[in-house]
């Protein structure tokens, strides 16, 4: 008994010091309350704040249509599914559900997951195994890692978006492994930017493996139609196995993978974040399935979005330019698209650049190691349908000033960054 009390008391005295160890290093974090639903502004803390910081990139979390489908859903098929899809949690829902998604994507079959961290852990996992090897982009979300991990496979670390390292890396493993993956996130979360897709199907192709791309921030949003990356780079059917999410542009919650009729039986049969979790409820189906319905009637929400990320990029850029060596994703060339951020490598001025802005109305998280590599802390945005060019207007003068303010308080961080105090700026928007 003693010895046992004893190594509870050790739990906890390291819970405590790791919690210690993070305050320290800045990377402390917190859950923040928001009131009411999902928008453009939301209260927080009792404050009217602009939300940069959601994934709700149609603005559809709130939307009445997926409310009302939700609620319908509830009312004829219940709250919960009672049991996982092998036993007796598969409902009409779901089956309906994925035939709609399959048809969208134009893929043959599509098969729900709980989450799209339970899709990437379960499809990485059961696809390949000891003797396999994984080929995964630098800088892919932690899902895609830990499945990755989880399959016991070789996994070979690509360079963030760098074709010819991988190619280099096929090269080298020609002819090794019984099975190989190649597996990106399609648009990169934490840096806006897009996986060279058009080069990966090629590469695939050439070297044997199976292409796997995780769309979780591209679905709804981006290509003509909404299909995701692969339909905006003209390559709608050439990933093996595309993942995509329903908690984010969607707006409901849940993951699904479209693929060939094998890669579903085979997944139904093996993926254990399938097989063990009780399946989806009903209401969070039904508000997907209207959430798909708008994103085919409505490619204005779309159009809109991209409007406001190309404001928002060229004001980043202005303040930027006025910064020397401020970073921001508009150095990589690449379209500017909903998911911007502002590079301020040092943790703690990341946080409290983040809280600078909230105390401007401005709600915009800092992202810190280990969701992005040290020395790369940033301020993530994210641009949904529901907000307008003021609100934009409103974020970039809040930087702007945030910025200034830092100037006061990390010195000797904002020269190394190139931010030098100034007399003001122009064109203030105030808070609508
Ligand atoms: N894949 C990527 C690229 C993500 O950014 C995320 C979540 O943020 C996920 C998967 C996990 O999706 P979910 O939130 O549905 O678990």
């Amino acid at each position: 008994m003693g010895s046992d009390r004893s190594g509870n008391d050790n739990l906890y005295a390291f819970a405590a010091d790791r919690l210690r160890d993070l305050e320290a290093v800045g990377r402390l974090r917190s859950l923040r309350v928001v009131e009411g639903a999902q928008g453009a502004w939301v209260r927080l803390d009792g404050r009217e704040v602009l939300l940069l910081c959601s994934n709700n990139y149609l603005g559809l979390a709130g939307h009445p249509r997926l409310a009302e489908a939700a609620s319908e859903a509830a009312r004829r098929f219940g709250c919960g599914a009672g049991a996982s899809r092998l036993i007796s949690g598969t409902m009409t829902m779901h089956q309906r559900l994925e035939r709609r998604l399959a048809d969208f994507f134009g893929y043959p079959e599509a098969l729900l997951f709980n989450s799209g961290y339970a899709a990437n852990v379960g499809v990485i996992s059961s696809l390949v195994g000891a003797g396999d090897i994984v080929f995964s982009d630098a800088l892919n979300h932690a899902s895609i890692i830990d499945g990755c991990r989880l399959s016991r496979a070789e996994i070979r670390v690509y360079p963030h978006r760098d074709t010819e390292a991988l190619r280099g890396l096929l090269e080298k493993d020609r002819g090794a492994g019984r099975r190989r993956l190649i597996v990106t996130d399609s648009l990169f979360s934490m840096d806006g930017d897009l996986a060279p897709l058009a080069e990966l199907v090629e590469q695939a192709r050439r070297y044997g493996c199976l292409l796997m791309a995780d769309e979780a921030h591209a679905v709804g949003i981006l290509g003509k139609k909404g299909k995701g990356a692969a339909e905006m780079a003209g390559i709608d059917l050439g990933i093996d196995v595309l993942v995509g999410t329903m908690g984010k542009a969607l707006g409901s919650f849940g993951a699904f993978v479209v693929c060939a009729p094998v890669i579903k039986e085979y997944l139904i049969h093996h993926a254990r974040s399938f097989v063990f979790s009780t399946a989806l409820p009903p209401p969070v189906l039904a508000a997907a399935l209207a959430a798909l319905d708008i994103v085919e009637q409505e490619p204005g929400r779309r159009a809109h979005v991209a409007g406001l990320a190309h404001l928002f990029r060229k004001g980043l850029c202005r303040v930027a330019a006025r910064h020397g060596r401020l970073g921001t994703d508009a150095e990589s060339g690449g379209p500017a698209l909903h998911i911007q951020g502002l590079v301020l490598g040092d943790d703690r001025v990341a946080s409290a650049f983040s809280q600078g802005l909230l105390e401007r109305g401005v709600y915009a998280q800092a992202i810190r190691p280990p969701t992005v590599p040290v020395g790369t802390a940033r301020v993530r945005f994210s641009l949904t349908a529901a907000h307008t060019r003021r609100d934009v207007e409103y974020a970039l003068g809040a930087i702007e000033d945030t910025l200034q303010e830092l100037c006061g308080t990390y010195p000797e961080a904002m020269r190394s960054l190139g931010v030098v105090p100034s007399a003001g700026r122009e064109g203030r928007e105030e808070r609508r």
